[in-house]
């Protein structure tokens, strides 16, 4: 009988290691870098795995900005917990924005939890699982969206003084990432196949202040922009007040940068902007919307608001919804206010009835919605280049430089027609027009 020869190292299999990320395209960010880190110490690592093994640690990378999204990530976790009692799986760790803000209060309330991370804890979550931190990873990770486009965090946490927001809270103070760091990581991706960066930040526009003492967005868009194989560079999260005009300059001169400028405003009448400490005034932020459409014609904006900030009287509300109308934003997302503890608006009373806020964002969506249909009807007949995304049952569904993943318009084209490899640009000509989507025939 042939016995196994013993000199030889039992080579311990390590558990597999399921990502969870809940929230924003930060979080998705910082899930992937975590991957990275797994994949590099050898790691099994999957992200958001249906199939589940007995032995799988899980991450729940978390979200902590507003009730709902809070619920979700409590859910979650209570989820996994109770999966974990049954055996189905093996550990359960969190991280991310929740834990960074509630960590004791979680700790004491869910103990079946394993480890609770926060938000710059990359080092000791992996210590935790058995992984090192390898610096030489830096600028690679575990992309969990389509390989095409990538989103690209530009820096950390705020420095803002908005009265309504508790990000600072839980990602802290600016930290811009260093440009030829940024240019490493992009040449990567780019090397990886991605032709479409989305830069994201907490605040966009404050890039490079705090490390290069001064703004240089634009001089970073310039050097992403000579990445060979990136096709477009996107904006998101730009912030109004102090808003770098150079960045458009960038814009016009390189055909990759993107003609899409994500700006959330939050609001416009002038007894509110000053509550919720934005820096910026109502005729300023109507200048600053038309500098920027005149600088670059035709650029697509988008914008986000909240609706029942405290205070809110319902003439504030009226100038925002005709200003909505006048504005004619491209694309545009509207939140209702959540009390948060420790934010400066904590100490006002929250005295818009949920139901008041919730029409209040229903009308103003109901308002943009028509304006997205008429904005929509006048792409017909005209031929965009689209980045196909997906295939999605009859359509191969993709989106123009105007239009950002997940939250924007999208282009669908008949698989029963045509034929197209998700991640590749293809000419549409539109041929009809929804609320929300466009459908076309791929043209030479
Ligand atoms: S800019 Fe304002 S709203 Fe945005 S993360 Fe910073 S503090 Fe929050």
């Amino acid at each position: 009988m042939k016995t196994k020869r013993t000199d030889q190292p039992q080579k311990i299999s390590k558990p597999r290691v399921n990502v969870v990320t809940l929230g924003c395209s930060k979080n998705i960010y910082d899930s992937e870098v975590l991957m990275g880190q797994l994949k590099g110490n050898a790691f099994d690592v999957v992200h958001e795995a249906e199939k589940l093994n007995r032995d799988d640690i899980i991450v729940i990378n978390t979200c902590g900005f507003i009730d709902n999204a809070k619920q979700e990530s409590i859910d979650t976790i209570l989820q996994y917990s109770t999966l974990k009692e049954q055996g189905k799986v093996g550990k359960v760790i969190v991280t991310g924005c929740l834990s960074e803000r509630y960590k004791p209060e979680l700790e004491a309330e869910i103990t079946n939890v394993d480890s609770w991370f926060g938000t710059n804890d990359l080092q000791n979550l992996l210590h935790t699982v058995g992984a090192n931190y390898k610096h030489e990873l830096i600028g690679e990770r575990l992309l969990t969206t389509p390989s095409h486009f990538a989103y690209f965090k530009i820096a950390e946490g705020c420095n803002r003084p908005c009265s309504f927001c508790a990000i600072p809270l839980m990602r802290g103070k600016h930290v811009s990432k260093p440009m030829d760091e940024l240019v490493t990581e992009a040449k990567k991706l780019a090397a990886n196949g991605t032709k479409e960066l989305i830069l994201i930040a907490q605040d966009l526009t404050y890039y490079g202040l705090d490390i290069y003492g001064k703004r240089n967005l634009d001089e970073l868009l310039r050097n992403l922009s000579d990445v060979n194989g990136i096709e477009w560079i996107r904006l998101q999260y730009a912030y109004p007040s102090g808003f770098p005009m150079e960045i458009l300059d960038a814009m016009n001169e390189r055909e990759n940068i993107c003609k899409y400028l994500d700006m959330p405003l939050q609001h416009i009448s002038d007894n509110m902007l000053k509550s919720m400490r934005r820096g910026i005034t109502k005729q300023k932020t109507i200048d600053l919307v038309n500098q920027i459409r005149d600088k670059v014609p035709g650029i697509a904006m988008r914008t986000t608001l909240i609706t029942g900030y405290p205070g809110e009287t319902e003439r504030d509300f009226e100038e925002m919804a005709q200003w909505v109308e006048e504005t004619r934003f491209d694309r545009l997302g509207c939140f209702t206010y959540s009390h948060e503890e420790k934010t400066h608006a904590y100490s006002l009373e929250d005295d818009v009835p949920e139901e008041v806020k919730q029409e209040r964002a229903d009308a103003i969506m109901e308002i943009q919605q028509g304006i997205s249909f008429e904005k929509n009807q006048e792409k017909i007949g005209k031929t965009f280049k689209v980045l196909i995304d997906k295939k999605d049952g009859e359509y191969f569904v993709g989106r123009t430089e105007f239009d950002s993943p997940e939250v924007d318009n999208e282009v669908l084209i008949d698989a029963n027609l045509h034929y197209a490899t998700p991640g590749s640009f293809v000419n549409v000509k539109i041929a009809s027009a929804e609320d929300f989507d466009l459908y076309g025939q791929i043209v030479k």
